[in-house]
């Protein structure tokens, strides 16, 4: 099944095909390491650690580089207000990125380079610029010439004559067109400097990445991705700088993923509506956290906007542990019965063999089209919620099919949540859990009401399995409505009594 992606450059979706077949050399715009990346950037980061995903799964080898841009202004300002060293303090932030990517459940790129361990490699390319004068020099800056790139402005899709008029706004009297970008900027006192044909300087942010892409994945790679928030000037930039030395477009395909608003508005540090990721991961109460906010971000198009708001990640909240639950109650159920009752085929496990092909078909093709990640997770939570019809709906006994279904189905969605990155934290059936409900079950049988009760107070405070659990199960006679205790650290009611010994009581 061949995988479509909306290309921006070509401004609709085309079939994805690499330059090499089953190659897929792919770079994403990293973090500049001056703070903790706040949750509109970690949207950018999981949708391409998913596109990787299932660029994998479709048996592409994948080599995927990130950059680290770790020689800015903002790392410079922040450094001189904190009275810190810029390099100290860009190393610091570098391994906070590397552990917030960890903390979101993404996996690393395979090659992160630095701007600051490629100076040679910038140098180089800025020289060839100026060389074949796509770029000019003045007091020790150079500066991309827009004019030379004829095409400039093609991927982004911008006028240029609409541009011009916009930047004249702020000129820099220093350029011949205001469109013009620095590749090289010249030292200041106290700022960190590496030498060069221009005088000692440092790079400008957009050359690093054509720098950094070119030389670890060629000149004309298969992806680049990044947030809409990049395409222009920065991927703009990237492709005419490179565009203009190579002949070629940086890259073939150009991925671009949707804002995510904050309560309605743009993230801003005007607004001052910034959220850090590690204190959105901290306040999602879940010890499934970031699954919690992945979840939250793949339900709707990586393209769409998305609005990140206390409902939504509730919601999300919700949505994720109901289908965490369904995967905990099938191990329980796989772990407490062998299938060993009957090998009769019935239709149920029929109707299920069905609906598993159905759901693992359009889980595929969902991702296929595009990286449609919310269709995809519909399928499988239709999926999840069929089984969990048929563990509530039916039967005491699990015969031989049934048992091998149900652990297809769960590997199923195991093998679903895993290319998602959203596989819950499952807590297993401990042995204790297992004696007490087959002990519950002994106590039943032999009409102990109350040594039953308290064996079910323990499992439904600890464990938080509800009597209607148990029940599906095939481990309670009783179909009585029960209180649930859910919360771990409510005290069951002492005045509670089964239904079951209540309904007694009413028939003395
Ligand atoms: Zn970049």
């Amino acid at each position: 099944m061949p995988v479509y992606l909306f290309n921006t450059a070509a401004r609709h979706k085309e079939e994805f095909q690499p330059a090499h077949p089953g190659k897929v050399k792919m770079y994403v715009c990293g973090p500049t390491v001056y703070d903790y990346f706040h949750v509109g950037n970690a949207r950018a980061f999981i949708v391409f650690d998913i596109l990787r995903r299932v660029l994998e799964r479709r048996g592409f080898e994948v080599t995927y580089v990130q950059n680290i841009t770790d020689v800015d202004d903002k790392i410079i300002n922040r450094a001189r207000d904190e009275g810190r060293n810029p390099r100290e303090l860009a190393g610091e932030f570098t391994a906070a990125f590397f552990q917030d990517l960890e903390a979101l459940g993404c996996r690393r790129a395979d090659i992160t380079p630095r701007a600051t361990e490629h100076i040679g490699e910038i140098i180089d390319l800025v020289s060839q610029l100026v060389e074949r004068q796509h770029a000019y020099l003045v007091d020790g800056d150079v500066f991309f010439s827009v004019d030379s790139f004829p095409d400039y402005g093609k991927l982004s899709g911008k006028k240029i004559n609409e541009l011009e008029s916009g930047a004249r706004v702020e000129i820099d009297e220093r350029k011949q067109n205001p469109l013009d970008f620095a590749l090289w900027k010249s030292a200041k006192p106290g700022e960190p400097a590496w030498d060069s044909p221009w005088g000692p300087g440092r790079p400008g942010w957009h050359i690093e990445c054509s720098a950094m892409s070119m030389k670890y994945l060629g000149e004309n790679f298969d992806i680049h991705g990044g947030g809409v928030d990049l395409l222009f000037p920065h991927h703009e930039n990237e492709n005419a700088q490179s565009e203009s030395l190579t002949g070629k477009p940086l890259a073939r395909y150009w991925l671009h993923n949707g804002y995510l608003k904050i309560e309605g508005e743009k993230m801003s540090k005007s607004l001052g509506n910034f959220r850090l990721t590690r204190d959105v991961l901290k306040n999602i109460a879940s010890r499934n956290n970031y699954q919690v906010l992945r979840f939250f971000m793949l339900s709707a198009h990586y393209r769409s906007p998305l609005d990140f708001n206390p409902e939504n990640l509730e919601a999300a909240k919700k949505g994720f542990e109901e289908f965490g639950h369904t995967l905990e109650k099938i191990s329980c159920l796989l772990s407490l019965s062998k299938g060993d009752h009957g090998e009769e085929p019935d239709e149920e496990a029929e109707k299920l063999k069905s609906e598993r092909q159905k759901a693992l078909d359009d889980f595929d093709r969902a991702l296929d089209d595009d990286l449609n990640t919310a269709g995809a997770m519909g399928h499988m939570l239709i999926l999840a919620n069929t089984v969990r019809q048929l563990m509530a709906g039916r039967p005491k006994q699990m015969t031989t099919i049934r048992f091998q279904m149900l652990e297809k189905i769960r590997n199923d969605l195991l093998d679903m949540a895993g290319v998602l990155g959203i596989v819950p934290e499952i807590e297993e059936l401990t042995g204790e859990v297992k004696r007490l409900i087959l002990a519950r079950d002994e106590d039943r049988k032999n009409k102990r009401w109350k040594e039953a009760d308290e064996k079910r107070h323990h499992l439904v405070s600890v464990m938080g399995w509800i009597q209607d659990d148990l029940g599906a199960m095939g481990y309670t006679a009783s179909t009585t409505t029960v209180k649930f205790y859910g919360e771990q650290n409510q005290k069951p009611d002492s005045n509670y009594l089964p239904s079951d010994l209540k309904k007694k009581k009413e028939d003395s």
